[in-house]
C-alpha cells in the first residue's frame, strides 16, 4: 500500500491547487487522475484577472509557447438580435485552452501523480482510505468535476435530483483559410443569451484556436439550440462556413441549486465536484481554486485530524463566500404573462449598453464585486 497525507481525486484546476497549497506546507500529496495529461476539458478557456492573482500565475512564463490571450472588449446580445459593444483601456480577462492550463497547473503543483487511472474503490481502512486497494490516505478529497465518485459516495444523485446545467463546446486551430473567414476578433468574445433567456451561447477566439458553445439550464433539445446558433453565425459569415459540428457535451451545477454534501469523516469535496459555478456566467474555475485555497486553509488547521467536525470549518468559509445555498424545491416558473412581461424587460435591458458593460460584463462574468480570494 503507497501512503500519503491526502490523496486528491482530480487532476483539474481545483486539484492542482490544493495540492499547490499543501505541498507548500509541507504535506505529502498524491492526485490521481483517470486522464493522462495534457488533456482536453470542455471549457470556453476564459478566466479572469482574480484567477490569475489567487493562483500567483508567472504570466511571462505561462505565456511563452501557450495561447494566453487577452481580452479587453466584448459583443453581447439575444440571439440574431441588436449587439452591444463594451469596450475597456485595459485587459479584463484572458483566454487559455484547458489542454495546455491544467497540464502547466499540475506540474507546477509538485505533488506525486498518479494518471492514467479512475478511483474504482474507495474503502475505509486502519484509520483512513483505501483507494484502487493500493493507495493510502487519512484524508481523500474529491476534485473530479461534476461526476466526481466522491461526490457520489458522499450521496451526490448526479443527474436524478439535481438542476444541471447542460454545454455542448467545440474548440479547434482553425487553418489559414478559416482564420480569413473568421470574423471573430481575438480580443473580444461574444455572448449571445436565448432568446427564452435560459442560457446563452458563445464564440471566443484565442490565437488561431476557435471556441464555440452554448450552455442551458435545461438540456431539452440542446443539440437544435446548438446547431441553429452556428447555423445562424455561419449564415451571418461570422464563423467559417466549414466549422466542425462535432460538439462535445458536459455538464455542471450552479452553486445556489447544488445540493451536494461538501464534507463527512475524512471526506471533503472541492471544484465542480462541489457544484459551484456562479449563477449568471457559469464560470466554474475560479470558484474551483477558490474553493482548493479555502480548504487547504482548513486542513491545514486541523493539523492532521480529519473528522467531519474538524472539516465543517471549510462549510461555513464556503457560504461567507459564496452565500447561502437556496434550499427546497426550485419555485414554480411564474405563469406566462409573467415570463413574457420578463422576458421583454429583459431583451430591452439587454440592448442598452450601460446595462451590458455594468451588468452583464462587469457584474455576471467579470464578477468584479468581488475583490480576488488572497492565497
Ligand atoms: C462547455 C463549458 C464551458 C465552460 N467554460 C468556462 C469558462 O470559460 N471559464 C470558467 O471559469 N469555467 C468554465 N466552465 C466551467 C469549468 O470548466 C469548470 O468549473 C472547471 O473545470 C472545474 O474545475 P475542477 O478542477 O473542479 O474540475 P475538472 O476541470 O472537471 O477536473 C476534474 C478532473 O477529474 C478527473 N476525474 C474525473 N473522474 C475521475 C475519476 N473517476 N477518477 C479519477 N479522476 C477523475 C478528470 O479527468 C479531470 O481531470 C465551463 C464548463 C463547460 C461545461
Amino acid at each position: 500500500m503507497e501512503h500519503c497525507d491526502v490523496l486528491i481525486v482530480g487532476g483539474g484546476p481545483a486539484g492542482s491547487t490544493l495540492a499547490w497549497k499543501l505541498k507548500a506546507a509541507g504535506l505529502d500529496v498524491l492526485i490521481l487522475d483517470k486522464k493522462t495529461f495534457p488533456r482536453d476539458k470542455t471549457c470556453a478557456g476564459w478566466i479572469t484577472p482574480a484567477v490569475i492573482e489567487t493562483l500567483k500565475l508567472d504570466t511571462a512564463d505561462y505565456a511563452r509557447g501557450r495561447v494566453f490571450q487577452p481580452i479587453r472588449r466584448f459583443v453581447t446580445g439575444t440571439i440574431g438580435g441588436k449587439e452591444v459593444h463594451t469596450g475597456y483601456d485595459a485587459t479584463v480577462s484572458y483566454g487559455i485552452r484547458r489542454f495546455e492550463f491544467d497540464d502547466y497547473l499540475l506540474n507546477r503543483c509538485g505533488a506525486r501523480l498518479v494518471l492514467g487511472e479512475p478511483l474504482k474503490s474507495l474503502k475505509h481502512e486502519g484509520d483512513g482510505w483505501a483507494v484502487n486497494g493500493k493507495l493510502h490516505a487519512p484524508l481523500v478529497v474529491g476534485a473530479g468535476g461534476h461526476f466526481c465518485p466522491v461526490a457520489r459516495y458522499l450521496g451526490a444523485n448526479l443527474g436524478a435530483d439535481e438542476q444541471i446545467i447542460a454545454a455542448q463546446e467545440i474548440e479547434f486551430e482553425m487553418s489559414a483559410a478559416q482564420q480569413q473567414a473568421c470574423k471573430v476578433a481575438e480580443d473580444r468574445p461574444e455572448l449571445y443569451f436565448c432568446d427564452d433567456l435560459k442560457g446563452y451561447g458563445w464564440i471566443f477566439r484565442k490565437g488561431n484556436f476557435l471556441n464555440i458553445g452554448l450552455g442551458r439550464e435545461d438540456n431539452h433539445k440542446l443539440s437544435e439550440h446548438v446547431a441553429a446558433f452556428c447555423d445562424g453565425l455561419k449564415a451571418q459569415g461570422r464563423i467559417p462556413s466549414d466549422t466542425p459540428t462535432k460538439f462535445h457535451g458536459h455538464a455542471y451545477l450552479l452553486y445556489p441549486h447544488a445540493p451536494r454534501q461538501l464534507v463527512d469523516d475524512g471526506l471533503l469535496l472541492i471544484g465542480d465536484a462541489a457544484g459551484l459555478a456562479y449563477p449568471q456566467s457559469g464560470e466554474g474555475i475560479r470558484p474551483a481554486i477558490e474553493s482548493a485555497i479555502l480548504a487547504a486553509d482548513t486542513l491545514l488547521a486541523t493539523r492532521g485530524d480529519y473528522r467531519r467536525a474538524q472539516l465543517e470549518p471549510y462549510v461555513s468559509q464556503m457560504t461567507a463566500r459564496f452565500g447561502k445555498r437556496l434550499q427546497g424545491p426550485t419555485p414554480a416558473e411564474p405563469g406566462r404573462f409573467v415570463q413574457r412581461l420578463k422576458q421583454s424587460l429583459a431583451h430591452w435591458l439587454l440592448r442598452r449598453s450601460w446595462f451590458a458593460r455594468h451588468v452583464v460584463i462587469d457584474r455576471w462574468f467579470l464578477h468584479r464585486q468581488q475583490p480576488p480570494l488572497p492565497s
